[in-house]
Formats: structure tokens, sequence, C-alpha cells
């Protein structure tokens, strides 16, 4: 870090001035968990277990999967090769899963069926997809309404996310999973959550979107406050990695030498969350791992993409509940709010 950086070079390409990222953070559990990992949405079969195999190669010891992202099987091959190639360990790779939303009635079963999958006896994270309940079948990842039109949804009073977090708790004893956590929460979810009497364990992560066209400090900020850590899902802005287009971020990855995405990870890794790009690709997979340490003047700067590109480009129609832009109301006395 901040070592052979020359500012103002003109070719951004060259990343060996960048360093691959060793940073972990420890998790509420006392579990230590590597601050950048490998994404794996819509990374299908055979370039999943090309993806993940090359990542580990490269030094990642953190993959992201999903139920959902049917790959689970791509990424339990590549981890197996991985590991009798090289005289690795299983606790040395931290693998995330996530309990799909047709399946949260019963994640006992759920994370069963994806430890087979992933050829694990355990995984270190098992995240809840979406505070989202739908009809549930562990046949069908979308089941639709009547009309065909929209995810079939359960009304909120008959299982909600509490009900799911509950049934999530006991996987940990059963030494299924090393930890559990939540994806896709916003921070009244979160509060309505911790405010269950029935809720003994702290979610150890929130997997949420956050990049600099959608930074979320609030969130960021209030999960501190609850010693949950922060992951941030589509750090480059998702399908075409538009972040990299951006002025901003281009003139900053001109002034360090480096890619625009090295500008993006970094800016995740100087907030001290969890950053998880995905890429199929050798190179970028390569080159993403490599981060350097922004001044704080540029991680400012970045800071402030928002405020004249705001986007959020995940948005499924069941997280249509959750606008691009909300309200915080953390530190808000009553009568304030
Ligand atoms: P990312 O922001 O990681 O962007 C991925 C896109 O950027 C792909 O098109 C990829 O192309 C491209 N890309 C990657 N590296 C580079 C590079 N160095 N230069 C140029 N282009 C690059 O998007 P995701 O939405 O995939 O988010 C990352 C991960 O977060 C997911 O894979 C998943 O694991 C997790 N996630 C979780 C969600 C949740 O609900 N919990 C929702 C969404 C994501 P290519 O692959 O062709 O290289």
């Amino acid at each position: 870090y901040n070592k052979n950086i020359l500012p103002n070079v003109k070719i951004y390409t060259n990343i060996e001035y960048a360093y691959s990222c060793s940073k972990v953070y420890k998790l509420n559990t006392g579990a230590e968990i590597p601050a950048l990992g490998l994404g794996t949405w819509q990374s299908p079969d055979e370039e999943c277990f090309n993806a993940v195999y090359t990542a580990l190669t490269a030094g990642y010891r953190h993959i992201d999967t999903a139920r959902v992202y049917q790959n689970e099987e791509a990424v339990g091959n590549a981890i197996a090769k991985y590991l009798k190639d090289t005289d690795t360990s299983r606790d040395e790779i931290f693998v995330t899963t996530k309990l799909w939303c047709t399946e949260v009635q019963d994640p006992k079963r759920a994370l069963t069926e994806s430890l087979k999958r992933l050829k694990l006896d355990y995984v270190d994270l098992y995240l809840m997809h979406w505070p989202v309940t739908m009809s549930p079948t562990f046949n069908e990842l979308f089941p639709k309404s009547k009309d065909g039109k929209s995810a079939l949804l359960i009304d909120f009073n008959e299982w909600n996310y509490v009900n799911t977090y509950k049934a999530m708790q006991p996987l940990i004893e059963l030494g299924l999973t090393k930890a559990i956590g939540i994806s896709n929460f916003n921070i009244p979810k979160i509060e309505y959550l911790l405010s269950q009497p029935d809720v003994t364990v702290i979610p150890a992560c929130n997997q949420v979107e956050i990049h600099p066209f959608l930074p979320q400090q609030d969130l960021i900020d209030y999960c501190k406050s609850k010693e949950i850590l922060v992951e941030c899902y589509s750090p480059l802005g998702s399908t075409g990695a538009p972040l990299l287009k951006n002025e901003v971020i281009i003139q900053l990855s001109e002034k360090y030498s480096v890619s625009p995405a090295c500008i993006v990870i970094s800016w995740a890794i100087a907030r001290d969350t969890v950053v998880l790009p995905k890429s199929v690709h050798d190179v970028r997979i390569e080159s993403n791992l490599k981060t350097i340490e922004l001044s704080s003047a540029d991680v400012a700067e970045i800071d402030q993409v928002s405020k004249t590109t705001t986007q959020r480009v995940v948005n499924p129609p069941w997280g249509a509940e959750i606008p691009a832009v909300g309200l915080g109301t953390w530190k808000c006395t009553d009568e304030e709010c």
C-alpha cells in the first residue's frame, strides 16, 4: 500500500502499483472474513468453475454464491479441485451461500442441499437472500402468480423474515454454518428483526447493493453500530460494470495508474466494507484482487459521485418495496423524526 504509486501517470491499465488485498475483518462471531471475495451471480456452471479455480489460484480466499445462482455445484467442484491440487485446507477459504425465498420455511433442508452441491460439511456464512417469502417449493425458484406475471409472495403475517431468521438460528449449533446473516435489509427491517424477542443471534453480515452510485452510508453506519458487517454487492454497478465509465472514477484511475475497477474496489475497502466483484475472465479476476490505498480526499471525492448519479441496479419486482433513495432517521429524536 502507498508504495510505488505514481500520481499523474496516464496509463491506467497497468496495475503493478496495486497489491493483492489481504485485508480481513472480524465478524461478531469472532471469525475472520477476507475483505474481498469473488462474486458468482450470472456465472454459468463452466465459467463459474474456471472463475473460482482461477480466483483461488490468484489468492482469493472468499467466494460468494447462492442457491438461486444455480452454480453451487461448480463452486464446490472448483474448491474441491483446488484443495486437492494444493496444500490449502478447507478452513482457509471463506464460503458464503444464501437461502432462497421459496425455501425459507425449511432452512435446514435448504442448507443441507446447498452443502451437498458445494461438497462441503459447512459454510462460513449463510445469508437470508431477501426479506421476502415466495410460495414454498424446493422444485421451482420463481413460482409465478396465476396471471404468470409476478413472483408469488406470501403475506407478511403468514410467514415473514423474522420467522425465517428464527428458523436459521439453529443452523449454527447444528454445525451446518459458522455464521448467519441477512441480505437486502434496510434499517427499518433490521430494527424490526432485532426487536423480536426470540432473535438471539445478531446477524454477522448484511449483504446489500453498494457502489459509488448508491453509497448507503446511513446503512453502513447503522450496521456498524449493531456489529453487523456490511458486504457490498454489485460493486462495479453489476452487468457491464457501468461505474467504470464514470468520469471521476476514470480520472482517479489515471492519477493512480490503475484500472477503474481497482479504484471502485479500493473505495469499498477504504470504507471498511466487504466487496464482492464478479468476473468470469481470468485477467479481470486477477486484477480485481489488487487494490490500493486511496487518499482520504479521493475517498471523499468518490463519496460525492452519487450526488450527480444515483442508481440502484439490482431491482427485482420482489424488492420493489425498497426504493433507491430512502430517508435516514438514525439519530433523529422522536419529535424531529
Ligand atoms: P459486479 O458489480 O461485480 O459487476 C460484474 C460485471 O462487471 C460483469 O459484467 C463483469 O464482466 C464486469 N467486470 C468485472 N471485473 C471487471 C473489470 N476489472 N473490468 C471491466 N469489467 C469487469 O456485479 P454483480 O451484480 O455480479 O455483483 C457482484 C456479486 O455480488 C455477485 O456476483 C453476487 O455474488 C453478489 N450479489 C448479491 C446479491 C444479493 O441479492 N445478495 C445481488 C447481486 C449480486 P465479466 O464477468 O464478463 O468479466
